[in-house]
């Protein structure tokens, strides 16, 4: 049977080697029975992006092949070898601007503001990706309605490349595409930093105007390997009215502004500024204090770009996968002033 099992395995190709599992030794061990079979793959690279679609075809192709027995398929890493060598080949050559999106904590609502803010700037014409670099919660692939995408390897100009997502018009490559949720919170920032270079550059970006990079919340090792892979042209911080006055959103703002790394940070966004009852559409609720983000802008130098309230169809957005902006119109305006705002920044400088 274990025989049999390897025939078949066989048939499973690395889309990045163009190898099969078993001729590459990445099927390291069959044990099987006629009620039970485990399969342990181990890749000999670390954080091999293709590990999770490999095991979940392994998977398959068991239950189908023997659906009386219970198939388990057990994943394990090679044991890092020294240094890894720098990696030369890169996509990122025809992207025009990175803009990173910070905040202090989790749960201000930046994931949903980088979505809302890609899917405006795609309706003004530029073409739009998303890099979601958030190990701890990535949301973009929920955002846009893309979680059980599986990426795939194409070879272009004999360069291997990872194939993004693409939801309405923006080209998205989500670290979630990798890791199971469960797995997001075990991951360290040096495991994750690994698989994040090769996302940056292996992805077959094409070619962008911007590219938009969720990075998870606070300043972290996540935040310095972006930061040394990326040219990023300016820095968008988002917080809540509760959020400014905590020293999370300054550290924030000083590590994009500490000495060598000097990445201009092209303002903050106010999210769930005030609430409105759809019943008083006139009445604004600042249930958290009113301007203390213009404040905070003003004290530090930095431009405010522009407050979002706290709207239903803003939450009901990125749990549909299809971002308020694209059918809320009051929704709408205010990204529309806030991206108008990002893009006339002299760092930035489209306009
Ligand atoms: P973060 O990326 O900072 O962790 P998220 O973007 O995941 O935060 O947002 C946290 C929650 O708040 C989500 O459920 C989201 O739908 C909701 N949310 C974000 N902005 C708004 C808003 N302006 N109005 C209503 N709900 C919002």
């Amino acid at each position: 049977m274990e025989n049999s099992i390897k025939a078949l395995l066989s048939t499973v190709i690395h889309p990045e080697t163009g190898r099969n599992i078993v001729e590459s030794q990445i099927v390291e061990h069959i044990a099987a029975t006629a009620e039970k079979i485990t399969v342990a793959l181990c890749f000999p690279k670390v954080r091999d992006p293709f590990a999770l679609k490999i095991k979940q075809q392994v998977q398959e192709m068991l239950r189908t092949a023997y659906p009386a027995a219970a198939t388990t398929v057990i994943v394990k890493e090679a044991a890092p070898k020294a240094a890894p060598a720098v990696e030369k080949r890169t996509q990122t050559g025809a992207i025009g601007r990175v803009i990173a999106v910070a905040s202090g904590k989790g749960g201000v609502g930046k994931s949903t503001v980088t979505a809302n803010l890609a899917l405006t700037l795609r309706n003004m014409g530029y073409r739009v990706g998303i890099l979601d670099a958030d190990i701890y919660g990535p949301s973009q692939p929920r955002m846009f309605g893309v979680e059980g995408y599986l990426p795939d390897a194409e070879t272009v100009d004999g360069e291997v490349c990872i194939v993004p997502a693409e939801a309405m018009g923006i080209r998205l490559m989500s670290i979630g595409f990798f890791i199971k949720p469960d797995d997001a919170l075990i991951w360290r920032d040096a495991m994750a930093t690994n698989a994040l270079r090769q996302m940056i550059h292996q992805t077959r970006w094409g070619a962008l105007d911007f590219l938009l990079v969720d990075l998870p919340p606070g300043t972290g090792g996540v935040h310095l390997a972006v930061i040394s892979e990326l040219r990023i042209s300016g820095a968008v911080i988002v917080s809540t009215p509760q959020q400014i006055a905590v020293a999370d959103v300054r550290r924030g703002v000083e590590m994009f502004r500490a000495d060598k790394i000097e990445i201009p940070v092209v303002g903050i966004i106010e999210n769930m500024a005030w609430f409105t009852p759809r019943e008083l559409p006139e009445n604004r609720y600042y249930l958290f204090g009113e301007g203390g983000a213009r404040r905070f802008a003003e004290e530090n130098g930095i431009p405010f770009l522009g407050d979002v309230p706290i709207v239903r169809s803003v939450m009901e957005g990125s749990e549909d996968g299809r971002p308020a902006v694209a059918d809320d119109p009051t929704i709408e305006k205010f990204y529309r002033e806030i991206t108008e705002k990002i893009v006339e920044n002299p760092a930035i400088g489209c306009r």
